[in-house]
């Protein structure tokens, strides 16, 4: 456990999670003070360029950053071959889809990912601190199936990754891998009803069913900051950290940094985890913070060993509903996860709606629920930073809702060590010397900058995510095929594209859940169950039909609505598109408008498999009725 400082009341906290915010009127709410504030908040950081991302494709000197510092990239020959399945990417998604082939039957699986290891983010990202936000007794999947529980309420990376490896092992999924291998080029051979795949390291692939699992976060982000390039210190992303550099290790003193100067730039979910190991170690550390983060309890505690005693089978799946029912505002008996995504993520989602209220009255409250929330965060700002110049900074000033939640109990409490200094840039970094950074003209000199400054957006379109070429029928491309967005069956599959397999992600017509694990879950299981049944009926290529493309499609288009002004006046961030809103595209929406509805939506592919008709499909080969 990364320490760094003494971490914040536990009673203050359950205070603070719990604290009744619905059904009173604040005095202190007053609306138009409040949008003021938040507007001209906004408004520093609405500036041209601030989402910019370096092109890693194009420049040699920044795409050195990708390298793999965690495993040594090893020589082998091309590999020739025909499989069955190929699946791009070993995160939790690919590893659910392997699994779940495996139990279906099927045989031979070449996973192929850049990384040196399974794990997806949970192998890139093994940063110090690392850890899961969401209670890893949901996060973790398969936990009834590999008897496993984790040892706390919130994994640290370094287990989560444990347990991936796992999955993989128990289910033979890593001796076929190709790891240290980028696909180039993926592409439907009409004549032989297969998908030719061809990799970075000469690999001519083909393959029955090809499951694109590249996942949401798998695209690293660089910024640009003029200067950067000019920079003679060491530095590097979170997603690639150089322990070689630092010492330590994800949970061990980054021993090395003592007597150095660090600057990281970022204050979110991953910067607010390695900022107290960063201070424990270097002589001092500089955090550059463009918008602060809402930084609500965490509250991690080893698993209490007579938890596993209570545990009934199906228990996870049973967590993982309970979480999302209170997630999607649905009515549940118990909150059992209890933590701050069941209380505020939820509540400002779905605010409660008193009989007889007008929609006008309903947004007001929604508003002042909103307003209550944000006024704990910045109180617990207020209670644990000692300097009030520091405290302000820290406090985020914008809708709860407005930009991904954080969790962290000792992130505050660094800013009161002495070898911490925190530099407010709400319109970013000026510029990057070869010595250091400048803000406001002040250069602030280091040895190291760590950019913990994220990965492309999910709204990145998936024919960038998955990062390769991706040809279907009659030379489609599906760059073009998504150019006004996505248009499938199921957020899965793709017509023109036989016998690819999507996994469900936002902005792909299916549903986001805040456990992205669940979607994975739902996802792996749908290819295992569907392969099965193809195989079952002999059926070598399935094509979704072009009418069951489009209603699908249609369903998504009218059941999104913009999110307009609300998203238009939050601060700039992933969730509103970085301050544009109205470019959203309807195609992209979810299943049942919003976020999505997760459980209608599983509901309707259980069914439609089930049926195990192939309804919306045309299949050739010797099918037979089931
Ligand atoms: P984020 O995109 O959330 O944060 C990036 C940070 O870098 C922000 O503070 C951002 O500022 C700052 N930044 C970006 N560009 C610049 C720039 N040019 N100048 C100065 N600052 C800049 O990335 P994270 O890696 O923190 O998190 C990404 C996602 O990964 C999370 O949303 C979450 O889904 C996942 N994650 C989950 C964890 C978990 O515990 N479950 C832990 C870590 C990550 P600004 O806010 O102004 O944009």
């Amino acid at each position: 456990m990364p320490a760094g400082g003494p971490g914040i009341d536990p009673v203050a906290d359950e205070a603070f999670k719990k604290a009744e915010l619905v059904g009173h009127h604040n005095e202190d709410f007053d609306a138009q003070a409040i949008r003021a504030k938040y507007l001209a908040e906004r408004d520093k950081r609405l500036v041209a360029g601030r989402a910019d991302i370096r092109d890693l494709d194009a420049d040699a000197t920044f795409a050195a950053y990708r390298k793999d510092p965690f495993t040594p990239v090893t020589e082998r020959e091309p590999v020739i071959d025909d499989v069955e399945v190929v699946i791009v990417g070993s995160g939790i998604a690919g590893l659910l889809a392997g699994a779940n082939l495996k139990k279906a039957g099927v045989e031979k699986i070449r996973i192929i990912d850049k990384a040196g290891g399974v794990g997806g983010t949970w192998y890139w990202n093994q940063y110090p601190g690392v850890m899961c936000d969401v209670e890893s007794y949901i996060y973790l999947p398969m936990l009834e199936e590999l008897g496993y529980v984790p040892s706390r309420r919130y994994a640290f990376g370094d287990e989560i990754r444990g347990h991936l490896e796992a999955i993989a092992t128990r289910f033979d999924l890593k001796a076929d891998a190709l790891f240290h291998t980028g696909v180039l080029r993926a592409e439907w051979m009409e004549d032989r009803a297969r998908w030719q795949v061809s990799t970075d390291r000469g690999d001519v692939i083909s393959c029955r069913w090809y499951i694109l699992a590249a996942g949401i976060l798998n695209l690293m982000k660089l910024p640009v900051i003029p200067g950067m390039e000019t920079f003679e210190g060491r530095s590097f992303h979170t997603a690639r950290w150089d322990y070689d550099y630092t010492g330590g290790s994800v949970t061990e003193p980054l021993v090395k940094l003592a007597g150095k100067a660090v600057a990281l730039i970022g204050t979110g979910a991953t910067a607010i985890q390695c900022l107290a190991p960063l201070a424990e170690s270097a002589e001092h550390v500089y955090a550059f913070q463009r918008t602060p983060s809402a930084i609500g309890v965490r509250g991690n505690r080893p698993t209490d060993p007579a938890f596993e005693r209570t545990l009934k089978p199906n228990w996870q799946r049973d967590r993982m509903d309970n979480f999302q029912a209170i997630i999607q505002g649905l009515p549940v008996d118990t909150d059992l996860v209890d933590d701050g995504w069941t209380h505020h993520y939820a509540l400002v989602h779905h605010p409660p709606r008193e009989e007889g209220m007008t929609i006008k009255d309903y947004m007001r409250s929604a508003e002042e629920v909103d307003f209550r929330i944000m006024e704990a965060h910045r109180q617990r700002v207020a209670d644990t930073v000692l300097d009030p110049a520091t405290a302000e900074v820290l406090k985020p000033q914008y809708r709860y809702l407005c930009k991904r939640p954080c969790f962290h109990d000792e992130f505050l409490p660094v800013f009161n060590r002495p070898n911490v200094t925190l530099v407010d840039c709400p319109a970013g970094i000026e510029r990057i010397t070869p010595h250091g950074l400048v803000v406001d003209g002040k250069e602030y000199p280091v040895d190291l900058i760590v950019y913990a400054t994220g990965f492309e957006p999910e709204l990145t379109p998936l024919s960038r995510r998955i990062h390769h070429q991706l040809v279907g029928r009659h030379g489609v491309d599906l760059q073009t095929k998504f150019a006004d967005g996505a248009q499938t069956l199921f957020g899965m599959l793709i017509r023109d594209f036989p016998n690819l397999f999507v996994m469900p992600a936002p902005i792909q017509q299916s549903v986001v859940t805040a456990n992205y694990t669940q979607l994975a879950v739902l996802g792996g299981e749908f290819v295992g169950r569907m392969v099965g049944l193809l195989r079952q009926q002999d059926v070598e290529v399935f094509e979704v039909s072009a009418a069951a493309e489009e209603a699908w499609t249609k369903q998504i288009v009218d059941a999104f609505v913009s999110p307009g002004g609300v998203m238009a006046a939050c601060t700039p961030s992933r969730v509103n598109n970085e301050g544009h809103p109205e470019d959203m595209k309807p195609r992209n929406g979810n299943f049942g408008g919003g976020f999505g509805d997760f459980f209608a939506y599983r509901e309707l592919l259980d069914q439609w498999l089930d049926a195990g008709m192939f309804e919306g499909l045309e299949v050739t080969g010797p099918a037979t009725t089931p």
